[in-house]
């Protein structure tokens, strides 16, 4: 009945989590669940206080503009400017997006021919492999190893996958590793694409969500990336709007233009008053971002001098609300979960649901109180391990 690119979906390990979740609550047990990324805190009130008003005009009920609405734009640039230096030109260098992942899933299908090769990282948001395979592409599977910082050996791309590669796709700081590029590595990234004619294609979904006075540098800003590269930043971690699916896309105008043109052929636009919300978030104060990035340092801190505790290897991420860590010898990533579910009640992501060499590690979001985290602590001291 299917199209083979369904049939050939993976199994949904998520799907499977859910349900022995569910099933352990049917149970009774109090299930703390530090498996999915969605910030538990509400949108901040100024937001949706402006989502209200936007609403009730009338104005924000026709079909959006294809690209977004100017004022948006404008809002994106000027907050790029203020955040990152960047210097962009809202009307040709910035597109409104209907959450990342919808960008993620369509850029594909703008650079990509069928039997053209995609650069993805492993672990990883699973996004960008299966975009690549929709849109035709192969996906080229780039590990990302604790020894070079989780971050890609572009040394290590076999050459013959090389002459194919169109795309590349990075996520810093990473989802799931919780690990940083820096300035220099980008750079390296630069002048790879440069030499390889590779647009790269940088997530920053999490360049807000950052502890200990780190910043989470900007791909864009590098010398020369906006000759290959594009951005895309989310407002669903940042201002913790998953719901509302806002994102943008800033970089280069014809790889902007090329990925505005497979939209329009597929969506029509964001909201309106989700648009006129984004820019209330984008041009308020950005206290609200501070104020989160304290409460989930505390709850990092919480956990991570829990783990510890009991003998596990966690390092203190510098950004995301993600702790990505090695598990115990004599378990593997499903295995170990199952233990934190089954005799804690804790709900872990097991790495390999991030791809083949996520396997070792489990993935614990930080997305409850610290009250809870501590809790969460308290149940995995009881453990034998
Ligand atoms: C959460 C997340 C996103 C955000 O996706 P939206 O569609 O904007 O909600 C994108 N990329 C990664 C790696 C993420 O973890």
């Amino acid at each position: 009945m299917y199209a083979d690119r369904i049939n050939a979906l993976p199994p949904y390990l998520f799907a499977t989590i859910d349900e022995a979740k569910a099933a352990q609550k049917a149970k009774g047990v109090d299930v703390i669940d530090l498996g999915v990324g969605d910030p538990d805190q509400p949108t901040p009130s100024h937001i949706v206080d402006s989502m209200c008003d936007a609403v009730k005009d009338p104005a924000t009920h026709r079909y959006p503009s294809y690209t977004g609405m100017m004022e948006f734009r404008e809002a994106v640039a000027d907050w790029c400017k203020e955040s990152r230096g960047l210097e962009l030109d809202a009307a040709t260098e910035t597109l409104t997006l209907i959450g990342s992942k919808e960008g993620v899933a369509h850029i594909p299908l703008a650079f990509i021919n069928p039997g053209d090769v995609a650069l993805v990282p492993d672990p990883a948001y699973p996004v960008y492999k299966i975009g690549t395979q929709f849109a035709g592409g192969e996906p080229h599977i780039m590990p990302l190893l604790e020894e070079n910082g989780f971050l890609p050996d572009l040394e290590a791309i076999p050459k013959d996958k090389l002459a194919r590669a169109k795309l590349m796709f990075l996520n810093y700081p990473n989802n799931p590793t919780s690990a940083t590029a820096d300035v220099k590595y980008f750079e390296e990234v630069v002048e790879f694409a440069k030499e390889n004619d590779i647009v790269v294609v940088h997530d920053n979904a999490y360049s807000e969500m950052v502890y200990d006075d780190y910043k989470a540098p900007s791909f864009l800003s590098v010398d020369g990336a906006m000759d290959v590269g594009m951005e895309l930043y989310s407002m669903s971690k940042t201002y913790n709007m998953t719901g509302w699916r806002l994102a943008f896309a800033v970089g280069n105008k014809d790889l902007i233009t090329g990925f505005g043109k497979a939209k329009s052929n597929i969506d029509s636009g964001a909201f309106d008053a989700v648009q006129r919300a984004g820019i209330t978030a984008l041009s308020s104060s950005q206290q609200c971002v501070a104020d989160m990035n304290t409460m989930y340092q505390e709850r990092r801190d919480v956990l991570l001098k829990g783990l510890r505790g009991i003998g596990l290897d966690a390092k203190a991420p510098k950004a995301t609300f993600y702790m990505w860590v090695p598990i115990p010898d004599g378990y593997d990533s499903i295995g170990f979960s199952k233990l934190l579910l089954e005799e804690a009640g804790i709900v872990a992501t097991p790495g390999v649901g991030f791809g083949e060499y996520g396997e070792g590690y489990v993935r614990f979001a930080l997305t409850q109180s610290a009250d809870r985290l501590e809790e969460a602590v308290a149940r995995m001291e009881k453990l034998t391990i």
